[in-house]
């Protein structure tokens, strides 16, 4: 039996997909095998490679300005790459620090040799709204942030005019709304979030920011690398890029573009935010009002027990995945993508028992 999956990550695929790539699983468009045992350089995963870019763009709204590429090291290995790309031994660099990951992409790139800097922060408040007061630093190479928390339940709803390109960790809510990216030079997404397996990093970027990327970095970690080969340097993970195509093309079919998705992932969110400020204290969101995230819904109960009673007994009835991360406690809803309403409505309809019980 299919459980409602309200996982931070790895999170729900939609069935569309797992039933699709299960029916393929034994015999990819007549191959006579799966999709990870084709040869990367034969022409049928370059084509399908090349089609998974290509829906990924159309979703985005990106032109030929953009290059898409597939990496693997999970979103925490950008943090990295962009500060050996683009920053550099003592290059300047901004960061907005909004949580647990904006705080460890500072840390690496400080370790990456670079001179990173705290433009903002809302770690005075405990990360619970998303600053709008900035204090960038001329020399930055790049300005970074962090789009979606995914442990605090935060998200940015306006990004900021930044001096220098700016660059966003997308991982948590890649594909789930419709943003204007005129304003960014790179955004970066681990797949497992919200658009397939885990060992894929969806990153795009600007050609131009490419071009501005440092020459002494090591191949595997250089954009101009995964460029120039098609994300084909080495071994791509295939059936991750495989998997997030047949995504892509459900968001476009199923869905309805990204639009479509956009106002279902409202519905969700307003349904589950609704349930909570309307139970009278019982349930308290963790975010600010005006920064809350419509991917990763924080609360808490009035005591620490019943947040264990909570997830527990909603376990029990096939809602799984509600508790907080690790770092903070609590109770969590991630609603991606492949979340439905229905899914939404039945954790509500649950909240309501709880509360009738417990209250
Ligand atoms: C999960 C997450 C990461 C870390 O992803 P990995 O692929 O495990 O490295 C980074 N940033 C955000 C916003 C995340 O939600």
């Amino acid at each position: 039996m299919r459980v409602a999956n309200f996982n931070g990550g790895p999170g729900a695929l939609p069935l569309e997909v797992l039933e699709e790539a299960a029916r393929d699983m034994l015999d990819w468009r007549g191959s006579g095998m799966s999709v990870m045992e084709n040869s990367h350089r034969g022409k049928e995963v370059i084509a399908m490679m090349a089609e998974a870019e290509a829906d990924l763009k159309a979703l985005l709204g990106l032109d030929e300005e953009w290059a898409v590429i597939f990496c693997q090291g999970g979103a925490s290995l950008q943090f990295a790459m962009i500060a050996l790309n683009f920053a550099g031994p003592g290059g300047h660099c901004d960061y907005i620090n909004t949580g647990l990951w904006a705080t460890k992409a500072y840390k690496e790139a400080k370790i990456c040799g670079a001179k990173p800097r705290l433009a903002a922060s809302s770690e005075d408040d405990d990360f619970t709204y998303i600053p709008e007061v900035f204090d960038f630093d001329p020399e930055a190479k790049y300005v970074y942030l962090t789009a979606n928390n995914t442990v605090r339940g935060t998200q940015w709803s306006t990004f900021p005019k930044a001096p220098a390109p700016l660059i966003a960790d997308m991982s948590s809510e890649f594909l789930s709304r419709s943003i204007d990216l005129s304003r960014f030079a790179l955004i970066y997404a681990g797949a497992q979030k919200n658009v397939g397996p885990a060992g894929l990093t969806v990153v795009a970027l600007r050609r131009e920011m490419a071009d501005r990327a440092r020459l002494d970095v090591p191949n595997m970690l250089s954009y101009p690398v995964y460029i120039k080969h098609q994300s084909m340097y080495n071994t791509p993970p295939v059936w991750s890029v495989y998997v997030a195509g047949l995504t892509c093309k459900w968001i476009r079919n199923t869905i309805g573009g990204l639009k479509a998705m956009t106002e279902l992932n409202q519905a969700k969110a307003e349904t589950l935010y609704r349930a909570i400020d309307d139970s009278g204290g019982f349930y308290r969101g963790t975010a600010k009002s005006s920064s809350r995230s419509l991917m990763n819904v924080t609360f808490r109960l009035p005591r620490v027990e019943l947040n264990d009673k909570f997830k527990k007994e909603s376990a029990g009835t096939g809602l799984v995945g509600l508790g907080g991360h690790r770092s903070v406690g609590g109770l969590r809803a991630s609603l991606y993508n492949a979340v439905t309403l229905a899914d939404v409505q039945t954790l509500v309809e649950f909240m309501a028992e709880f509360k009738r019980k417990n209250g």
